[in-house]
């Protein structure tokens, strides 16, 4: 079974569907009946339209038992939700906190997901593109930190008024000892370019049998074309936990049953294993991690809110206001002075 929801995208907001569109298998009814289907388009609109903070009012649980409890018909759990949440959350046992997992498909539901132009790296660049000329300096790994300065590798010690510790969990651990470091979901990233496009449209197909390691893959250039090969299609997959030996080899099996076509001509781009790629959320996950250790330190990441791109900018956001706060300069932002960080 295929399942088909539809990828939000901001080069493909026509295929962006509505909280009450009804996502549509590709064979068989994955979905369930017509009234099962009508159920859950009304249970993606309730989520939808639910205030943030109702959700989080909900009693927290692992997703998957969460999910079983709530009277959803089994078949449309198996056929969607729980292909759907895994890709969203990237975590295929969905051990993940079920307030998360109600986050998550509130997002999706509301159609606010979206992919950015040109690659991941386009909105850190677009955010640095806004600052004045030489606030940012990439490329320097910091090796320890104190709240009045940061010693690098490269340019030693830098001296500064206060410290906001922006890196990857795992690292936050290490230049913060006794920082809670949590688990992590491993993610391999896959990319296939071909002559022509498979027959798919812009959706992102969901495996909702588990029939092999590609959690969800879609046809990207569908949706950015600036992220193919000129003339060229790109498909991009994933897969979740720990991959299988021959990774590639098995997902073009697997592509080739879920695309219906024949993988063997198709060129592998890339292969990309990030053994802790996303910190796991299970329950009780705190949603808003303290940023703020003591007056001239700071961490932010998407290990204090959620794990995601707006969980991380979240945090951020509330450091920089805690630090704002701290220097007495809440509301307004002195530009001729950065503040320095570990990012
Ligand atoms: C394959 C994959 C796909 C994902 N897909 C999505 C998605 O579709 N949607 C979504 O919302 N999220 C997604 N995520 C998660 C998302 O990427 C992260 O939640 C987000 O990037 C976290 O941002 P961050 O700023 O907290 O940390 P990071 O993005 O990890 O940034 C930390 C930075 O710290 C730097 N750093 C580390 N150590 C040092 C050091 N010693 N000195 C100086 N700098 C250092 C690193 O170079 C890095 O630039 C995905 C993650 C992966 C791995």
């Amino acid at each position: 079974r295929r399942a088909r929801g539809a990828l939000h995208a901001v080069r493909a907001l026509a295929s962006a569907p509505r909280a009450s569109a009804v996502p549509r298998a590709r064979t068989g009814a994955p979905l369930g009946t017509a009234v099962d289907q009508a159920r859950l388009g009304a249970a993606l609109a309730r989520l939808a339209s639910a205030p943030v903070e109702r959700l989080l009012n909900r009693p927290e649980a692992p997703a998957a038992q969460a999910l079983a409890e709530r009277g959803i018909p089994p078949r449309t759990i198996e056929g969607f939700l729980r292909p759907l949440l895994a890709a969203l959350l990237y975590d295929p046992e969905l051990t993940t906190s079920s307030r998360c997992a109600d986050l998550a498909l509130h997002a999706f539901a509301g159609g606010r997901l979206c992919l950015p132009e040109g690659g991941a790296d386009a909105l850190p660049e677009l955010l640095a593109r806004s600052l004045p000329p030489g606030t940012v300096h990439t490329g320097v790994r910091v090796t320890s930190i104190a709240t009045t300065a940061v010693t690098t590798a490269e340019h030693g010690e830098i001296r500064c008024r206060a410290v906001l510790l922006a890196t990857d969990a795992r690292t936050a651990g290490e230049l913060l000892p006794g920082l809670r470091v949590p688990g992590f979901h491993p993610v391999t990233v896959l990319h296939h370019t071909m002559d022509e496009a498979p027959d798919t449209g812009a959706s992102l197909l969901l495996d909702a049998d588990r029939s092999g390691p590609v959690a969800h893959t879609a046809v990207i250039s569908l949706v950015d074309p600036s992220r193919a090969p000129a003339g060229r299609a790109l498909v991009t997959s994933t897969v979740l936990g720990t991959p299988p030996p021959d990774v590639d080899t098995a997902v073009r099996m697997h592509l080739a049953r879920l695309y219906g076509t024949s993988t063997a001509r198709w060129e592998t781009l890339a292969v990309h294993h990030t053994p802790e790629a996303v910190p796991a959320m299970t329950a009780p996950h705190d949603l808003r991690r303290p940023v703020r250790l003591l007056a001239g330190l700071y961490v932010c990441g998407d290990h204090r809110d959620t794990s995601t791109v707006q969980g991380a900018l979240h945090s951020a956001r509330r450091a920089t206001t805690a630090i704002l706060t701290d220097l007495g300069a809440a509301g307004s932002l002195n530009r001729s002075e950065p503040l320095r960080t570990a990012a």
